[in-house]
């Protein structure tokens, strides 16, 4: 059965869709079966991996209120060993669709079985919110990973979404886990970015990856190409190489290191 991983922050603009897309692009990458599920209205994994379609019945929103199986909602992302079930601005009305439904917590864990048996990796990239489709990503998942600004301001939310894991772990699945904190745009210059790891640690010890991301203008640019950071020829860059070495502490983490070959 493969590892859900959901990628949380109720906080936006942390990080959260680009650690998603780079993961799930650098686990393909490496010969793993991978799904990516964005449950954003935004819809930006969809747009990040250069899919510019409407996929209005195929869609994770077409799959949470029964308009289509969610086999029929997965769609290629035109690159091997990784597919997506795509988002779209429809999502936000299942907050309201779905409210009235019994044990809507279970939706996605219910219809996640049907496809689990074909992938190695499931990543949730969601949204910087708390409803019904967020709360379901979250029961689904085995794991949460939490990316975290390396700003004072990045710890706005964290709590949140602790205490968040906390009653869904008391009410709802017991066995969910945080992953792992992520410290994203690491500045280098920054003396708060180290301070903010150090405090980190000592807050949360093991919990923090080793690894932690740097403020990368390649991340950037990637949005206009379309290109992930993680796919793209320039293997000198800082952000490219930091979400190789994520992946090998979650291969590694996981003892999968030397399973597969790409
Ligand atoms: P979220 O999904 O949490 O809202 P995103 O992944 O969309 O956050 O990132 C927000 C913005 O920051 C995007 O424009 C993205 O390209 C940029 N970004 C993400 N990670 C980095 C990084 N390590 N360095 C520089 N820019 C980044
Ligand atoms: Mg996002």
């Amino acid at each position: 059965m493969p590892k859900v991983i959901a990628v949380s922050n109720q906080k936006g603009g942390v990080g959260k869709t680009t650690t998603s897309v780079n993961l799930s692009v650098g686990l393909a990458m490496r010969g793993y079966k991978v799904l990516l599920i964005d449950t954003d209205y935004q819809a930006s994994c969809t747009v990040a991996l250069g899919i510019n379609m409407e996929y209005d019945n195929r869609s994770i929103y077409a799959a949470l209120v029964d308009l289509a199986p969610i086999q029929d909602c997965i769609i290629s992302s035109g690159r091997k060993n990784l597919d997506l079930i795509p988002s779209t601005q429809h999502l936000v009305g299942a907050e309201i669709e779905l409210v009235t439904v019994t044990n809507r917590e279970f939706i996605l864990t219910e219809k996640l079985e049907v496809i689990k048996p074909l992938y190695d990796f499931i990543i949730i990239d969601c949204p910087p919110s708390l409803g019904i489709v967020p709360v379901n990503s979250l029961v689904a998942a085995d794991s949460v990973l939490i990316p975290l600004q390396c700003e004072y301001f990045g710890l706005e939310g964290l709590e949140m979404l602790l205490d968040t894991i906390k009653i869904i772990q008391k009410r709802l699945k017991p066995e969910l886990y945080v992953e792992g904190i992520l410290m994203t745009m690491y500045d280098e210059e920054s003396d708060l970015s180290r301070k903010m790891i150090a405090l980190m640690r000592s807050n949360f010890g093991d919990d923090v990856f080793d690894t932690f991301i740097p403020r990368d203008s390649d991340f950037i640019d990637s949005t206009a190409s379309q290109i992930p950071v993680i796919a793209s020829k320039k293997s000198n860059s800082p952000g490219l190489q930091a979400y190789h070495r994520l992946i090998l502490e979650l291969l590694e983490k996981y003892n999968l290191k030397k399973r597969k070959v790409s």
